[in-house]
């Protein structure tokens, strides 16, 4: 195979060096041959010196890396690519066992595989490209799903209608690239949940709370929950699963408030403790009374570009106000951020103004992340995006 070549500036090789996966427009010197959106191309350092091979998108990120060797991507690349990330799913205890078979099998960046997202429900793949390159790869990477999964693997489902850049024009049209049996009902930790991979968010299911909901499963006994930005219901199944006296759910979508409903339904019937409630959080929580004692607030990313940040930042800080202003005396609150570009530290001093603005004595008990099926590359930090505190509130 012939490849364009892409030669970087003097001193703008370190990232790679350093096996950062991107290369930027700015650091491209030259350009040898007449690359396509998607193509693979080879990107060369000072003297000709060969860095990595990947997939070349116009754009910022011009180039998304898959190897820092000559390799060949070909069939093998994939399958051995898959087969290593399933090996570690499987060694997580999260793949291959009784009571969880929902998971991420392929986490971008984390799993060398930059522009690629596949989520597992049960016997169902659903796969996301976030990359022209990612999309033209797809059926050889179904095909390597098949060749690693084996029978436990029944449908794929690739969904990048809404993920793929919008400018190349590339007519995607969400559906099956494998079976087709819609086999819905898939199992975290013993719990069960409906997923609508076709019409949900994302990939169906926010498979990254998984363990930030089992923590709070632990502290919910006899408490009033709320649920703000529940989706599918995940947090408030823990909660009553853990005991909750009162787990109220709130979402601004109204299909979000059936599908927790349903997903409630399933696990607990006929359970007059959970009720859900289709409304705007800020309305709910202005108007709502000091009736909880345990608040999960777990917005959709505020910021999805750095020149939002600030607005963002405003917006975490007058959501949190008003839960540090309302909740019960010796209250639990669990506040997530999933924006990618609000860091760590931002995101810290956005829920410290808004407890100073309460005056309540407030204590970070846990300091939350993204799980291990989420993984971060080493050389990747950009690739740790959720942050969470859980805090108990004098
Ligand atoms: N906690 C969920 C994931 C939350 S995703 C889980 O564990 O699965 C964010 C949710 O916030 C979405 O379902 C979206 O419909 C909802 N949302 C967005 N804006 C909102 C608003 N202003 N008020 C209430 N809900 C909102």
């Amino acid at each position: 195979m012939n490849y364009c070549k892409i030669f970087l500036k003097p001193k703008k090789e370190e990232s790679l060096l350093r096996f950062h996966p991107w290369v930027f427009s700015g650091a491209i010197q030259s350009i040898e041959g007449n690359p396509e959106e998607g193509d693979l191309v080879k990107v060369y350092g000072t003297n000709q010196r060969f860095l990595a091979i990947g997939h070349y998108q116009i754009g910022s990120i011009a180039v998304r890396i898959l190897s820092f060797k000559p390799i060949t991507i070909d069939a093998d690349f994939w399958v051995e690519r898959i087969r290593v990330a399933y090996a570690i799913r499987r060694e997580l205890g999260l793949a291959g066992v009784e009571n969880n078979n929902t998971f991420r099998l392929i986490h971008g960046e984390g799993d060398n595989l930059p522009g690629l997202v596949i989520d597992m429900y049960a016997h169902t793949a659903v796969m996301q490209a976030h990359s022209v390159g990612m999309h033209y790869a797809r059926h050889e990477i179904a095909e390597a799903l098949k060749t690693v999964l084996g029978d436990t693997l029944q449908n794929i489902y690739y969904k990048s209608e809404a993920t793929l850049p919008y400018k190349a024009n590339l007519g995607s049209e969400d559906g099956y690239l494998y079976g087709g049996e819609v086999e819905d009902i898939a199992t975290e930790n013993g719990l069960k949940f409906c997923v609508d991979w076709q019409k949900g968010q994302k990939t169906g299911f926010f498979v990254d709370q998984r363990e930030n909901r089992s923590l709070l499963e632990r502290y919910a006994k006899g408490h009033s929950v709320l649920n703000m930005f529940c989706y599918t219901g995940g947090f408030s199944f823990y909660a009553m699963r853990g005991g909750a006296e009162v787990v109220h759910s709130v979402d601004s979508s109204a299909k979000a408030i059936s599908l927790t409903n349903k997903n409630v339904e399933l696990n607990f019937p006929g359970d007059l403790r959970h009720k859900a409630f289709a409304e705007d959080a800020f309305k709910y929580l202005e108007k709502m009374g000091s009736n909880y004692d345990l608040i999960i607030l777990d917005p959709p990313a505020f910021a999805k570009h750095k020149n939002v940040l600030r607005n963002a930042l405003q917006g975490y800080r007058k959501l949190n106000a008003i839960a540090f202003e309302k909740i019960k005396p010796g209250g639990i609150l669990f506040t997530f951020s999933c924006s990618q570009v609000v860091s760590k530290e931002n995101f810290r001093l956005a829920v410290f103004s808004a407890a100073a603005q309460s005056g309540r004595s407030v204590r970070i008990l846990h300091q939350l992340t993204q799980p291990a099926d989420h993984p971060v590359n080493i050389y990747h930090p950009e690739g740790e995006y959720l942050k969470g505190l859980v805090l108990y509130v004098e």
